[in-house]
């Protein structure tokens, strides 16, 4: 039993570690986002490609937002808010089968609104032992929906059931947001250079060789 919960803790320390910031990860992240935003523009309202294109713009959107609010806000919020970032377009399948009583009169679901959003919150208020669960799919939710209102495309429905109009702006200001968070996440990874060496294997090995060299 004890085995197994260490092989446990050593899975969630590995993908910990792929969502962690660093150098590397934060290149990865911005090159396959601008490239999934870039497909995402070219392939359009399709199923594929640009289905899952739209979906890793998304998660890769959250998970650069998430860099730059600093490391509490990562370890209690960022895997939720990144899963409900995601998961929300589920709501889009009925109407790709022609299904469209969650859509009539606007671009997108309904629950593409700030209804869904203040209903999650009033649930993490009134559900402690979950709270921060559901604060993190409220964050993921509204970083999601900043994202689909600067695609560029039909917006999104905010204030839905008060009025069906559709919020959107520039695909340009979305760019230049998350340039401004890209920027944050580069600073805190200056930041973080120092300790990451010291964390590094090489203090050991500077140790070792002072060692042999006193022998
Ligand atoms: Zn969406």
């Amino acid at each position: 039993m004890a085995q197994g919960r260490t092989t446990h803790r050593h899975r969630g320390a590995l993908d910990w570690r792929l969502l962690s910031l660093s150098p590397t990860t934060l290149t990865v992240a911005l090159v396959v986002l601008a490239g999934a935003d870039w497909g995402t523009r070219l392939a359009g309202d399709t199923l594929f490609p640009g289905g899952p294109l739209d979906e890793l713009a998304h998660v890769l959107t959250t998970l650069l937002v998430f860099w730059a609010l600093g490391s509490r806000a990562r370890e209690r919020f960022m895997l939720p808010a990144l899963i409900a970032s995601v998961v929300i377009d589920v709501d889009h399948i009925p109407d790709r089968f022609g299904v469209e009583w969650l859509t009539v009169g606007t671009p997108r679901p309904y629950t593409h609104s700030l209804l869904l959003i203040l209903v999650v919150v009033a649930l993490a208020v009134a559900w402690s032992r979950r709270r921060d669960v559901l604060l993190a799919v409220a964050i993921g939710l509204a970083i999601h929906f900043f994202r689909d209102m600067g695609e560029g495309d039909s917006g999104v429905a905010l204030l839905w059931p008060f009025t069906d109009h559709a919020f959107q702006y520039s695909h340009g200001v979305y760019v230049a947001v998350m340039v401004a968070f890209v920027l944050i996440d580069t600073g805190l990874c200056v930041q973080r250079r120092p300790s990451s060496d010291r964390a590094s294997s090489w203090p050991p090995h500077r140790a070792r060789l002072k060692r042999l060299e006193k022998s």
